[in-house]
């Protein structure tokens, strides 16, 4: 039996394919795989990727080994799995069990598939892909300036490698003026230019080359070299700071009412009895909180929308509750039961996730990937 006091997450995936066609059509010549790490951000790779795969995604990136070993259960071999996060030492049996490709970050890794690669079943070996990140000013993972040159200067380092993606990640994608993104796009292209990679040993010709994510497909097309990596923007979270956001929204996320109540002056609500109320009014208690990935942020600060309506949060949030004003709304519209809405639909009845993340102080991503297990997950338009 579904707890009909659970709250909702509807993902209307005709939405999330529809952002993917945009994406792929704006990646032109370039194509265009997707980024289902964390679980799809939190939606659900296994409902998320066969989606996308049968729309013609053949590219998916993860970032761990358990991840990608998840991943290989709904997809087939043949569509490419990718590891952001490199090689674990020890996984490399698992990962070439599930014909996973590791992402190799740091000249140990690769140094580590090599030799992994001469061991038993060396001919099978010459198959199996990886790829290379080279970090280009991000300064978090790939290979760092130092490793790059000694890549670039002794190509033998790679011997045996089947290196099917070169890649590299922008820092400041998501600000088109930002002079960082041609520092890095000038780095990464003489990384392309001066890598010598020994010959595919499976026939292929040479490595895919990638750097732009969600937000480097909206920078002109010498960002988008042959493969784009978007995940946020599939979401419909907005891909460019500031600019209007093109994606379709995929998620609306409900709550419901567990309780009305009457107050009155003198009355302070929730924890730390942190709201005054001004007036009579009414207060509604919701079924959701911070253990659900509600920010506590939001405390006194934001609001949710009842039937098209402005709600404002009142009092801090708590880890199972939240609580509304609705003094202004009429009763028959709020009643015990009533689904109120925290992200979705459109404005101005309702508000986008970047509007819920600005409220709470973070970030589209952060609001997804909080999304807590009690949510139940509804998936339209598949
Ligand atoms: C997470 C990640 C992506 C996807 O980024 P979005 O901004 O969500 O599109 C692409 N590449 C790398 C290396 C990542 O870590």
């Amino acid at each position: 039996m579904p707890d009909s006091y659970a709250p909702v997450l509807s993902v209307d995936l005709g939405a999330m394919l529809a952002n993917y066609n945009l994406l792929c059509r704006r990646a032109l010549p370039a194509i265009c795989g997707a980024v289902v790490k964390a679980d799809a951000y939190g939606l659900g790779a296994a409902m998320i990727a066969p989606h996308l795969k049968r729309a013609g995604c053949a590219h998916f990136f993860v970032a761990t080994v358990d991840e990608g070993l998840a991943l290989r259960r709904v997809l087939l071999p043949g569509v490419k799995i990718y590891l952001l996060d490199g090689l674990p030492p020890g996984a490399e049996n698992d990962i070439a069990a599930a014909e996973l490709i590791p992402i190799l970050n740091t000249l140990a890794e690769i140094e580590r598939w090599r030799s992994f690669q001469r061991g038993p079943g060396a001919k099978a070996a010459a198959l199996r892909q990886a790829g290379l990140h080279f970090d280009t000013g991000l300064n978090r993972l790939g290979l760092d300036r130092r490793a790059t040159l000694d890549l670039i200067g002794d190509p033998h380092l790679l011997d045996g490698c089947n290196i099917g993606l070169v890649m590299s990640h922008l820092a400041c994608a998501d600000d088109p003026e930002h002079p960082m993104n041609r520092t890095q796009l000038q780095a990464f292209r003489e990384i392309a230019a001066n890598l010598r990679l020994p010959p595919r040993l499976d026939g292929g010709g040479r490595p895919l080359l990638s750097l732009a994510a969600s937000s480097g497909i909206f920078l002109p097309s010498d960002y988008h070299f042959d493969l784009a990596r978007p995940g946020v923007a599939l979401y419909g979270v907005s891909p460019v700071l500031g600019a209007e956001n093109p994606l379709a929204p995929v998620l609306r996320l409900q709550a419901k009412i567990l309780q009305l109540r009457d107050v009155d002056l003198d009355m302070t609500v929730g924890y730390g009895a942190s709201h005054q109320v001004r007036g009579p009014t009414c207060l509604a208690t919701i079924g959701v909180g911070y253990a659900d990935g509600i920010f506590r942020s939001l405390g006194n600060r934001g609001a949710v929308f009842v039937a098209g309506q402005r709600a404002p949060i009142v009092g801090r949030i708590s880890m199972d509750l939240m609580t509304i004003d609705v003094g202004h709304m009429p009763r028959q519209a709020v009643q015990p039961g009533t689904l109120v809405d925290l992200i979705g639909p459109a404005a101005p009845r309702g508000q986008s996730i970047d509007d819920l993340a600005t409220a709470s102080g973070t970030i589209g991503y952060e609001i997804l990937t909080n999304l807590g297990p009690r949510f139940q997950r509804r998936y339209s338009g598949g």
